[in-house]
């Protein structure tokens, strides 16, 4: 099917039926007046007392606990940029269906009308009562990482920025597992980010969570490679300035054994690819147009391992991967954040199950006769139902683990 054609159905989609792709639907008898009574007035006074006396109480009285806000400002929308609050609303109302689809958590989408990260912030804190958790959606860098940080600091609530984390929870799963397959240490990997936004900075510092070292991460934007020679950095932009002496993404990428690129369309081609090490990582996530196509790269040399964003290639890298199980495991165990642990244990979580069996009856499912781990499955697919039962349980354990926990179901 054609662009056209497709945006021409995706307006259908979105109008017929009643417009737009959620609901809210009760979930409690209402056929008759005593069922009111308990619902609403007078009933209702009982569970308002009991959390007036014990706010811990709204989590069993309440929705709360199984309720994720999808918050934008509509400042850094897909790849559309700044379309403002309003437009943003079928791509945030698309998130609370995949939130409920994949992990059964009920989402609401909040769009802000403002620009101002401390309008922002104070109005995200004042609606804060009502979730479980926040999922900060398309929020442009570098705003998004101050914002992210206050909210996470003065909320008791999983706060977690998808655009940054999710993507860099997804990416990290491929790079264990491009480590895994090549023999390689993530110690010794020469690594080149191209892009310093929002994806960028959290992939690359998560990747230093993983045990790369920052003196061999090289991060470029779109003026070339981010030095300390550079007097027009932002402060997260110094975080991963290198005083290697290049300036170019193809001087950076010689030698290199990783590429990710989170950054735009086309700015890698065939030579810079084969200027690389043995067994090379090219991750071009550049939504919907890569930084170099899946064939091309494959075209490039043998040994190479792809992932990008698109449907159509294999190691499909997308968000859908992690924040339905993030927040899963997060609300399960009422954690008080989504800490570098549980990203970390997510990571992890994925990159092990793609180096599980896959039974013939999901690979069958996926549309192939067999799926087994190797450069072209890297990391799990997006429908696999074994998702939710790996992630979000390795995140609440890991929340246990690390104390940010305010419940074990396990053990009550
Ligand atoms: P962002 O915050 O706007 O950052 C974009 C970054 O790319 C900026 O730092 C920009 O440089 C840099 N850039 C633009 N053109 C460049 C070029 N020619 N060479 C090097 N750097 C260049 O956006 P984001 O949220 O991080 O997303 C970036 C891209 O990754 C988008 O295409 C998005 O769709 C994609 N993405 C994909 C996934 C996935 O799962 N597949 C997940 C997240 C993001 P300046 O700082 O100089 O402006
Ligand atoms: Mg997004």
């Amino acid at each position: 099917m054609d662009t056209n054609e497709l945006m021409k159905e995706a307006l259908a989609y979105h109008a017929e039926g009643g417009p737009g792709k959620i609901e809210i639907r009760p979930t409690k008898p209402d056929a008759t007046q005593y069922d009111l009574s308990l619902a609403y007035s007078p009933g209702v006074a009982a569970p308002c007392l009991a959390i007036a006396d014990d706010p811990a109480k709204a989590y069993d009285y309440t929705i709360k606990g199984n309720l994720v806000a999808v918050i934008t400002n509509g400042t850094a929308v897909l790849g559309l940029g700044d379309i403002g609050p309003l437009a943003a609303k079928p791509v945030m109302e698309g998130k609370c269906m995949l939130f409920k689809h994949f992990s059964g958590i009920n989402a609401f989408d909040i769009e802000i009308d403002t620009t101002d990260p401390e309008e922002f912030i104070a109005a995200v804190k004042r609606i804060a009562p009502t979730f479980g958790g926040i999922n900060l959606e398309d929020i442009k860098a570098p705003e998004c990482f101050e914002i992210e940080r206050r909210l996470v600091e003065e909320l008791d609530i999983p706060v977690m920025h998808d655009d940054q984390h999710g993507t860099a929870i997804i990416a990290s799963a491929a790079l264990i597992n491009a480590m895994y397959l090549s023999g390689k240490r993530i110690d010794e990997a020469q690594i080149v980010v191209n892009g310093a936004g929002a994806a960028a900075i959290a992939c690359a510092r998560m990747f230093l969570a993983l045990g790369a070292r920052r003196d061999q991460i090289t991060m470029c934007d779109s003026r070339g490679v981010v030095t300390t020679r550079r007097t027009d950095l932002n402060p997260v932009k110094r975080e991963f300035a290198t005083s290697r002496p290049v300036t170019t993404l193809r001087e950076a990428l010689v030698g290199a054994d990783v590429f990710l690129g989170v950054s735009t369309a086309g700015v890698l081609d065939a030579d810079m690819v084969r200027s690389m090490a043995g067994n090379p990582l090219v991750m071009a996530l550049a939504n919907p147009d890569p930084e170099i196509s899946y064939d091309e790269a494959k075209a490039a040399r043998p040994d190479v391992i792809v992932a990008t964003g698109r449907t159509d290639y294999p190691n499909q890298v997308n968000n859908v991967l992690g924040f339905p199980y993030i927040f899963r495991g997060a609300l399960d165990v009422r954690a008080r954040k989504i800490n570098e642990t549980m990203k970390l244990a997510a990571a992890h979580a994925l990159a092990e199950l793609a180096r599980e069996e896959v039974p013939a009856e999901l690979a069958a499912a996926f549309g192939v006769d067999r799926l087994e781990f190797g450069p072209d499955y890297l990391i799990p697919k997006l429908t696999d139902p074994r998702l939710l039962g790996r992630v979000a349980p390795a995140v609440a354990r890991a929340a246990v683990e690390s104390g940010v926990a305010q419940r074990r179901p396990d053990i009550e």
